[in-house]
This record gives C-alpha cells, sequence and structure tokens, in this order.
C-alpha cells in the first residue's frame, strides 16, 4: 500500500467517524423517576436503546430523586436538547416551581417533548403541563381539567365538556390503530391501519386539549370497559413555538418493544425535536422484531 492509498484510507476512516458524530445530531434527555404505577427502573433502559437504534439519537437520561427535588438539586438542563422523552408517571413527585418555570420557557420557545403512555397521567396540577400533554388521566382529572377528546363515526374530532373522571382502561388487550392525519411527517408511508398490543388502550382522557391533531386513535370497545368512541392513541400537540409527540401506547417492556411502539416513537421523537421525519417505516412494519 502506498501513501496515497494509506492517506485515501485514513480520509475515509476520517469523514466516516464525522458522518457518524453528524448522524447523531440530536439530543434526547429521558426523565424518569419514582412514581408509582409502572416500572421505569425496566422501560427507561429499553426507551435509550429503541432511540440509540434509529441512528441519529445521541441520548441522555436523567432520573429525580425525592432528595433532589426537596433540596433543589435537581434541575435538568433543558437548552442543552432538541426534545425531553418524558418517562416520568402517575404519582411523580411535584417538579419545584423554578424547574416548572424552566421547562416552560424552553418549550414555549421552540423545544421539544415527546409524552409516554402515563406522562399524561402525573402533575394535573401544573396547568403548563397540561397543556403540553393535551389530555390527560388519573389524578383527580375530571370536567374542571377540560373536555374529552374522542373522534365520531364520521371522523370529526368531538370536544365534550359532560361532567366525568379522567382516565381509565379496560383490560390488556390486541386493538387497532387507525391512522386519521396519514399527511403528517410521523404518519406519512405507516399503513392505514396496524395492530397494536396486548396493551393498555387509554380513553377519557381529558385536558386542556388545546392546539391537539388526533394523529391516530383506537376504537375502545364497550366490552373491553371502553366508551365506544374512537379514542385519541398518537397525538402531536403545539406549545408556543414547540412541539409534543403524545403517545398513550406502551404500559411496560413487552409493549415498547412492538414493532408499532418502536416506529411510532422514534418518528415521534425527531418530529418534536426538529419538525420533520427522516427515520423510515421498516418494510415489515409493525412485525419488525426489536431486541
Ligand atoms: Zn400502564
Amino acid at each position: 500500500m502506498n501513501y496515497c492509498s494509506l492517506f485515501s484510507k485514513a480520509m475515509l476512516i476520517f469523514m466516516m467517524a464525522c458522518s457518524n458524530l453528524q448522524a447523531e445530531q440530536i439530543k434526547v434527555l429521558i426523565l424518569d423517576g419514582p412514581q408509582k404505577a409502572h416500572k421505569y427502573l425496566d422501560t427507561t433502559p429499553v426507551l435509550r436503546q429503541t432511540l440509540i437504534k434509529a441512528g441519529i439519537f445521541k441520548v441522555d437520561h436523567l432520573r429525580s430523586s425525592k432528595e433532589g427535588i426537596k433540596d433543589g438539586s435537581y434541575f435538568p438542563n433543558f437548552e442543552l436538547y432538541d426534545v425531553i422523552v418524558m418517562n416520568e408517571g402517575f404519582g411523580a413527585m411535584d417538579w419545584p416551581k423554578t424547574v416548572q418555570k424552566a421547562f416552560e420557557k424552553y418549550m414555549a420557545n421552540g423545544g421539544g417533548m415527546v409524552s409516554i403512555h402515563t406522562a399524561n397521567n402525573c402533575w394535573p396540577k401544573w396547568k403548563e403541563y397540561n397543556k403540553m400533554t393535551g389530555l390527560g388521566g388519573w389524578g383527580g382529572r375530571n370536567e374542571k381539567s377540560g373536555p374529552y377528546l374522542y373522534v365520531n363515526d364520521a371522523g370529526e374530532v368531538v370536544r365534550d365538556t359532560s361532567k366525568g373522571r379522567g382516565g381509565a382502561h379496560g383490560p390488556q388487550h390486541e386493538f387497532e390503530i387507525v391512522v386519521r392525519e396519514k399527511e403528517h411527517p410521523i404518519m406519512k408511508g405507516l399503513p392505514a391501519t396496524f395492530k397494536h398490543g396486548p396493551d393498555e388502550m387509554y380513553d377519557r382522557l381529558r385536558g386542556p386539549a388545546e392546539n391537539v391533531t388526533i394523529l391516530a386513535s383506537s376504537f375502545s370497545a364497550k366490552d373491553k370497559r371502553g366508551t365506544g368512541r374512537h379514542e385519541p392513541a398518537l397525538m402531536a400537540i403545539s406549545y408556543g413555538k414547540g412541539r409534543i409527540f403524545h403517545t398513550i401506547l406502551g404500559h411496560h417492556v413487552k409493549q415498547i418493544k412492538e414493532g408499532s411502539f418502536v416506529t411510532t416513537f422514534q418518528r415521534g421523537t425527531e418530529w418534536a425535536a426538529t419538525g420533520k421525519v427522516t427515520i423510515p417505516v421498516p418494510e415489515d412494519f409493525p412485525n419488525q422484531k426489536f431486541e
């Protein structure tokens, strides 16, 4: 091998290293912490791997603690990230007001957030967080939290202000996700309907429901203790200049390893960070294997 070809080889390796660096340019922070109903210690590492496998994310993780929240040392540096993945959940401790305000500012100025499953259960009294998730459940949520939001049989979005609790789900079962916004960057190229589950299908969610686009719905069957309505399953929400991808899917590790979750989560995270989606839909979606 002469010097010239050695040099070209070195250049090639250098360029490949650069393109890898460039490829992992979307900065993600996963947040979790003590909560009551979900095994975040198990799901967070899988969520992290799911994003890393997409090849375009650099993923950090920060876990809160009771002590850190009490003494003020818990303070994620939101501004360093393109998107915050909320693996927080039901029963999470309230963040200090200063952290809440910093997050509201980050989002209003164009930050990104992904709300996974139980992340719409936490913090019922934090008004701005509920605007970000659009809809939530449990934690005393009721008509004061905002309307129910669902799709009727004619395909129209209904804002239902009737009284009642917010948040329910029947037994885990397999269900069909129906795409409602096929031209949205997250949904483009996905089949019109696809299977997911067994998982918990949330229904009766309610919240401010401002600037919510229902990307996909699932029919909540009455024989599964559901509402008999097409309930929001995947949503895109805007908050100031910020973007939020909200998925009700993903109760536990088994569910977040399903192809239906993996692809929509990866694409939703990219969209929340950049407003665009480049991650392809696998040919065998939603049956692709994720290990
Ligand atoms: Zn759950």
